[in-house]
């Protein structure tokens, strides 16, 4: 266990440029246009500082939190439309403790993806990563194709954690994100103690 955690560190030493307790890489995952580069640049946008990985067709961003008396910094990494080509490789889910897994409430497709990108999220980061089932654009109730008690029983069978977000109008962003922080930190901290 303390093995993997020094390798997720040095595999982020290069971004490792500000003093905190904590960092971490989350991944944002989800069909093209579902909303993840809107739901980042929300997340991050007091400290947006959007940079890019040209190598592996990522761009991340961070942000900064408070948990108790402990700095976590919070690096968050999107695919920058790199789903739509089905490039997404091991490089991007490497080192990752956390996975935003998003669909958009208006299109059914991208809710029926959901199980496929759970698998590949399986395969590459690993089982214990921290994960947030998310149902994106939930302003445009008049245009659902994905009940909200359907998306949420989906995340309890497969135990995640499940919430509704409007990027648009700025619903739920933050609480997706700090839970999922939050949460990443917990189960760190309970294994550095263990
Ligand atoms: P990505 O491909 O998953 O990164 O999706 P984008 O963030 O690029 O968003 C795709 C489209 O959906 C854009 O036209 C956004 O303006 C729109 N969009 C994103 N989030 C919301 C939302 O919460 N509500 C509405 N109504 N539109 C959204």
């Amino acid at each position: 266990e303390g093995g993997d955690h020094l390798k997720r560190v040095i595999f982020m030493a290069d971004t490792f440029d500000e003093e905190c307790d904590y960092l971490f890489k989350a991944v944002l995952i989800g069909d093209s246009g579902v909303g993840k580069s809107n739901l980042l640049s929300r997340f991050a946008k007091d400290e947006f500082r959007l940079d890019s990985k040209p190598t592996i067709g990522v761009e991340f961003a961070y942000r900064n939190i408070k948990v108790g008396d402990k700095l976590i910094k919070a690096q968050i990494w999107d695919t920058a439309g790199q789903e739509r080509f089905r490039a997404i490789t091991s490089s991007y889910y490497r080192g990752a403790s956390g996975a935003v897994l998003v669909y958009d409430i208006t299109m059914r497709s991208s809710y029926e993806n959901v199980r496929k990108w759970l698998l590949e999220l399986r395969e590459f980061g690993g089982e214990e990563m921290v994960v947030v089932l998310v149902g994106n654009k939930c302003d445009l109730d008049q245009s659902r194709e994905v009940e909200k008690e359907e998306g949420k029983g989906y995340a309890e069978t497969e135990g995640l954690c499940f919430m509704e977000t409007s990027a648009l109008k700025n619903l739920n962003v933050e609480e997706v994100f700090l839970q999922m922080i939050t949460r990443i930190y917990h189960i760190t901290r309970q294994k550095n103690l263990a």
